[in-house]
Parts: C-alpha cells; structure tokens; sequence
C-alpha cells in the first residue's frame, strides 16, 4: 500500500504570523528568469519563524544547538492528544494527558520514541489576533510529559507557554522545563486533526543552521499502519 503523508507546516510567505517581537519574515527576488536567466531570492527571518523547533540553546546558556542534536532527535512515534475543547488561554494540564499515559509509555518504548503533540485546533485562527490567545501547557504536565520520556512536545500554537501582546513577559515554564532537560520543542504545527487516529511518524528535521536556537521545518507525519503489508 502506498505510504500517506500529511504535510504539517504553515506556508512561509510575507505576512506569516511571528511571536511577538520577532522579526518579519522577507522575501525578494534577486535574479529573475526574465533578467538573468534563473530566478533566484533572498530571505530574510527569525530563528523562530512560522512551523518551527526550539533547540536547548533558546533557553538555557550552555543547551544544545540546533545543528548538534542528533537527526534521531526530530523523528519519533506521534501521540496527538486532543485538547480541542480548550478555550483562549485556557490551561492544559495533567488532567487532560493523564487518558494518554498509557500510549504515551506505549509509543516512548518503540523504534524512534515518542513525540507528544497538542491537538488545540488553534491553528484555524492561524495569521488572527485570536491566535496569540491560545491555550497552553502547564509546568507540571509538561515535567511529567518529560519523566514518561517524550522528546518532543508539539503545539499547533505559537508556544507550549503563554503569549502575551501586551509588552510584558510571560512564564516561559515549559520552555525552561523541556528545553532545560535536553528535549525539543515544535510550535506553529497545523492539521493535527488528519494524524489524531492511527499510528504516525512525524518527521521534524531543522536545517542545519550552526550554533542556532531553532529553525523553521517543514513538519510531515506519515501513517505506519499504511507501510505495513
Ligand atoms: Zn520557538
């Protein structure tokens, strides 16, 4: 049977919707088909920029870069747990993981571990004032996410910790947590509704960008049970 692949990444275009602070996203041709005879662009953005992971070293001092963590780092076994019926800046917290314990310990134990993705179905208000209001992880779910032994903890909003737009500074207790224990972070997924039933690989490979914090990815899972004879 042919493999299914879900494509889980935002388009990087002008205008995609950055954290608060960040830099916009640019893009300019440079050379033209019409001109030069092959077109060629440059782009300008942050770290941080549209689908994305967090390497250590964008919380802690001494963390890991993006380019050196292994490539084992950004494949793993997708638990999407549905947290659809949160509100604005409501609090995910143990309560709502605690169903998907026993999947999570499951998927952790298989080739390639477990990466835990939030399904909040925050990503309709992609590029909407309503999208910095998402709802967000508490630390201790995110601890005990940790101790199971996810390494990835995925949201499809713009943070696993709240946003704010007001100028002053959120907790960023998950950030700290997760990324303080060697583990990543990906934020900005989208469609995590076509991967909620089944057993999916999501791949998360960054580019390798020396000593940075993060990078965008183009996320994509692909469905294990359509590999199989
Ligand atoms: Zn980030």
């Amino acid at each position: 049977m042919a493999a299914v692949y879900v494509d889980l990444s935002h388009t990087l275009e002008p205008n995609v919707q950055i954290y608060p602070g960040d830099p916009a996203f640019a893009c300019c041709p440079v050379q033209t088909i019409a001109k030069d005879g092959n077109s060629v662009h440059s782009i300008s953005m942050g770290s941080h920029t549209g689908t994305h992971v967090d390497a250590p070293n964008h919380f802690c001092q001494n963390g890991a870069p993006i380019d050196q963590l292994p490539l084992s780092t950004f494949i793993g076994n997708a638990v999407v747990v549905d947290v659809t019926q949160k509100s604005a800046k409501g609090k995910i917290s143990w309560a709502d993981l605690a169903a998907y314990e026993v999947i999570i310990r499951h998927k952790v134990d298989l080739d390639h571990g477990a990466f835990v993705l939030l399904h909040t179905g925050w990503s309709k208000h992609w590029k909407s004032q309503m999208y910095y209001d998402h709802p967000f992880l508490e630390a201790e779910a995110a601890r005990r996410l940790l101790e199971l032994g996810v390494k990835v903890i995925g949201v499809d909003t713009l943070s696993p910790d709240e946003t704010r737009v007001d100028g002053s500074i959120p907790d960023f207790a998950v950030h700290d947590l997760v990324l303080g224990a060697g583990a990543v972070i990906a934020e900005n997924l989208t469609d995590l509704e076509a991967i909620q039933k089944g057993d999916w690989l999501v791949s998360l490979v960054p580019l390798k960008l020396g000593g940075l914090d993060g990078s965008p990815v183009r996320a994509f899972a692909w469905s294990t049970a359509a590999l199989s004879p």
